[in-house]
């Protein structure tokens, strides 16, 4: 059932989201060479209780952790480890946190120095993906709208959209209904609504859509060894049209990157 959200509980819902941005902006600073994802996990934790929030993914479903860490060839659901970082690698950071009740969950795509022309390329399309759904978002669109945005965008491009995970209603769980999926068909699935939360996060492969999972039960990786980018935002129904309550724009800072991809979904 899709619980739908009052005003007042979407304003509640941005205050979450945006204590995931902000913990991913001062993680922007801190990923580089040498840095293990177990202390980047760390900072995470006290940085979200010194918000006043708790760390969304810890002890969900027994996940660990605060952040999932899923470099290169990893998907999503990645443990912080003690491995240091290497110039060349991504790394996806995904993160929760739950404050008055309601979670944010939200994730970037890092590289670590300088990586390769073809990789950057990987990211750069899966990012453009992420609004191309968002986009999508809206009254009189269904689930299968931002499914086939998101697929068609990205397979223009030869890059594989993982079936098997997909984005999700958000709330008082981190995960609602519906599902989210990257992949479908225009005109099908459930019909959005006024008030809906989502979020929105597309998984996408430089080579073929199909993944594997470790023995940990957590790890996804790409079947062919090549390597995986994702990009979550938290997106309310407002007025008809997707309203972003999460925001790249402290990773942006702590980078020094322009952009005014956010402001279409800004009113
Ligand atoms: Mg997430
Ligand atoms: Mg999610």
């Amino acid at each position: 059932m899709i619980k739908i959200k009052t005003k007042e509980e979407i304003e509640l819902m941005r205050e979450s989201a945006l204590i995931v941005s902000k913990t991913l902006g001062m993680l922007a600073s801190e990923v580089k060479p040498g840095v293990t994802t177990l202390q980047l996990d760390q900072l995470a934790e006290t940085f979200i209780r010194d918000h006043g929030a708790v760390p969304g993914f810890l002890g969900l479903y027994g996940f660990p952790n605060t952040l999932c860490m899923s470099p290169n060839t990893q998907v999503v659901h990645g443990f912080p480890t003690n491995e240091p970082l290497k110039e060349g690698d991504i790394i996806s950071i995904d993160c929760g946190a739950l404050k008055n009740e309601f979670y944010g969950d939200h994730a970037y795509t890092f590289e670590v120095g300088e990586v390769d022309a073809e990789i950057k390329k990987l990211l750069k399309v899966t990012k453009e993906s992420l609004y191309v759904g968002i986009r999508e978002f809206k009254i009189g669109n269904r689930v299968g709208d931002v499914g086939y945005a998101i697929q068609n965008y990205c397979e223009s491009f030869g890059y594989g959209v993982v079936r098997e995970l997909v984005g999700h209603g958000l709330g008082r769980k981190m995960h609602e209904d519906p599902e989210m999926p990257n992949y479908g068909k225009r005109g099908r699935g459930k019909k959005f609504q006024e008030g809906m939360v989502v979020a929105i996060e597309p998984m996408i492969n430089m080579g073929t859509h199909k993944i594997k999972q470790l023995k940990d039960g957590w790890t996804i990786l790409t079947a062919d060894g090549k390597p995986s980018a994702h990009f979550e935002h938290d997106v309310a129904l407002v007025n008809g049209k997707p309203e972003l309550l999460s925001t790249f724009k402290y990773i942006y800072d702590a980078l020094g990157i322009e952009s005014d991809e956010e402001e279409e979904f800004r009113h």
